[in-house]
């Protein structure tokens, strides 16, 4: 599991310095259906012939590569941040509290 702040203070490059970004999950954008890959599979399933390709029917990957959407409150600019194979990411307002063990 990830932790976010909701906001974070981070360089923004259209104002050429530090400025408070509101921090949200990023969506997957919409398919365009134009680009090649997805052509060529078009062209390829036209006709007669049935599925041309295998579907994958199982769930192979455990976790998922998630990404953060960072918005300047200055200027509205975004930009996503990479984040590592997570299960779940959590966007809170509380300060994470590192726990220290006594003996
Ligand atoms: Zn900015």
């Amino acid at each position: 599991m990830v932790l976010f702040p909701k906001t974070k203070r981070v360089y923004c490059t259209k104002c050429k310095s530090h400025q408070i970004h509101k921090v949200s999950l990023a969506k997957k954008s919409k398919e365009s259906g134009k680009a090649q890959g997805r052509r060529r599979y078009d062209r390829k399933q036209k006709g007669h012939g049935g599925q041309t390709k295998p579907k994958l029917k199982k769930k192979i990957k455990q976790t998922k590569k998630l990404q953060v959407k960072l918005t300047c409150s200055k200027c509205r600019k975004n930009r996503i941040n990479k984040i590592s194979r997570t299960k779940r990411l959590e966007i809170s307002s509380e300060k994470k509290t590192k726990s220290v063990t006594q003996w």
